[in-house]
């Protein structure tokens, strides 16, 4: 007997029908012998349509109220998950983020889980009750509601199972695995058997949505061995136990695994970024302290990074990036400061993405950035910046060429699925 928790996705919880897919799943786990937990999130593209209403209702909102109103999607999915369940015989009953309760600190909208109290959901389990939890919700140190982020229900799920010291996390989803890059883009993706907490955390940080970034550094923390799989299966799939899916592993597991390794184990897109240019700025101690200081006062996250070489006059142009949602803040703070700091003009553009590959084998193996850079400059992608990391390289493009960018690279790095047949 194990201890599982599983978490199902959006699409998987879209409407009765899906929710009663789901529900079968997780008695046949429950049949299996298991202790149960599940964490759900809202239905597909709920979540969307919270987040405008809180927008139509008012532009500057209150983060506490947002967490109010995006938190209701998967109150929803937990209680009728719980009725399903209850409908085929299982005993179950949900449990809010406030009554675990999960609690979390830092602010609203991307709050962090502090501590769960999980004593009372390990005795239901214990009992042979299925305890259904919303994904993405909490409960502040003020006994307010929170949310975790976009795609928090994955770190809901890697908490929980850490809190209730579960065997295994099961994250079901859409597609039955982490691929060498979105199956979705690229056909001949290949599903990988296993990748390391640290191969996966570089990838879902630079756009790999299939988990939130989060929840694979929680997972890496606590050792929460973590499953992604697919929640579309027929009943005569093999079950979550024997595996099917990717298993997201330490280094150390991964070597007794021995499976052949490329230096490259996957790529990832990322259209959310936004690319600043400010001109003539000048070119002294202190000057780029001057630009990046309130940035970072505000929270804003800037990514890539390139001052180009000076011009004459003691000028210099500086280029980075930040999360397309922060561009208009970015922009409002720099032109309050554009005496103190001392530029010329601010140019924006929104029309770009950061494609990054990532692996271990990086570490070892010198030689994969200029083959990227040599494989893009084939097709004549031009490349406007780059950033690298020990197990990994991003380059900043034209948004228009992700898509084949990403094709392009998956085949250069030998990483296309061979047909069977061949
Ligand atoms: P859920 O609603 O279940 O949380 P998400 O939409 O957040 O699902 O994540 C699953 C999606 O992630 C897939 O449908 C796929 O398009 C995308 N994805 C991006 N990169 C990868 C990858 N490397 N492997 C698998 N899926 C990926
Ligand atoms: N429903 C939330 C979102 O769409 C959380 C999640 O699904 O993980 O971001
Ligand atoms: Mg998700």
């Amino acid at each position: 007997m194990a201890r599982i928790v599983m978490k199902f996705g959006g699409t998987s919880m879209a409407g009765t029908e899906r929710i009663r897919r789901v529900a079968n799943i997780v008695r046949r786990q429950q049949e299996a012998g298991h202790e149960v937990a599940v964490v759900v999130s809202a239905m597909a593209g709920e979540t969307d349509r919270l987040v405008n209403f809180c927008r139509e209702a008012n532009p500057l909102f209150d983060p506490a109220e947002y967490d109010v109103v995006v938190a209701s999607g998967e109150q929803v999915t937990a209680g009728l998950l719980a009725l399903t369940l209850q409908a085929l015989g299982c005993k179950a009953r949900s449990w809010m983020g406030w009554q675990v309760p999960i609690r979390t600190v830092e602010s609203h909208a991307k709050a962090r889980v502090d501590a769960i109290d999980s004593d009372r959901l390990c005795n239901a389990m214990a009992a042979g009750e299925i305890a259904v939890l919303p994904g993405f919700q909490g409960l502040s140190i003020d006994g307010r509601v929170t949310t975790m982020g976009r795609g928090g229900s994955d770190t809901s799920a890697v908490a929980v199972a850490a809190a209730v010291s579960a065997d295994r996390c099961d994250i079901y989803t859409d597609v039955d695995g982490v691929y060498t890059t979105d199956p979705r883009i690229v056909a001949r993706a290949r599903k990988l058997k296993a990748v390391t907490y640290e191969e996966m955390l570089e990838l879902a940080s630079v756009g790999a949505k299939v988990l939130q970034t989060r929840s694979v550094g929680l997972a890496m923390k606590e050792g929460v061995r973590v499953q992604v799989l697919s929640s579309f299966i027929d009943d005569d799939a093999p079950p979550a136990d024997d595996l099917p899916g990717t298993l997201i592993v330490s280094d150390e597991e991964m070597e007794k695994l021995d499976m052949e390794r490329q230096h490259v184990t996957g790529i990832a897109h990322d259209k959310n970024e936004a690319k600043v240019i400010l001109t003539r700025v000048p070119d002294k101690p202190g000057a780029v302290a001057n630009i990046f200081t309130p940035l970072a006062d505000a929270s804003i996250n800037v990514d890539m990074i390139i001052q180009n070489v000076g011009r004459e006059k003691g000028e210099t142009d500086v280029t980075f990036t930040v999360p397309q949602a922060d561009l208009a803040r970015t922009q409002a703070l720099l032109e309050d400061r554009r005496e103190s700091i001392g530029f010329n003009r601010i140019i924006t553009d929104s029309q770009v993405a950061k494609i990054s590959v990532v692996g271990v084998g990086m570490k070892s193996h010198a030689g994969v950035a200029a083959q990227m850079f040599a494989a893009l400059a084939d097709r004549g992608i031009n490349i406007q910046a780059i950033t690298t990391s020990e197990i990994k390289v991003s380059v900043l493009i034209d948004e228009d060429e992700t898509e084949l960018a990403v094709r392009i690279l998956h085949t250069a790095y030998g990483l296309d699925a061979v047909d069977e047949a061949a």
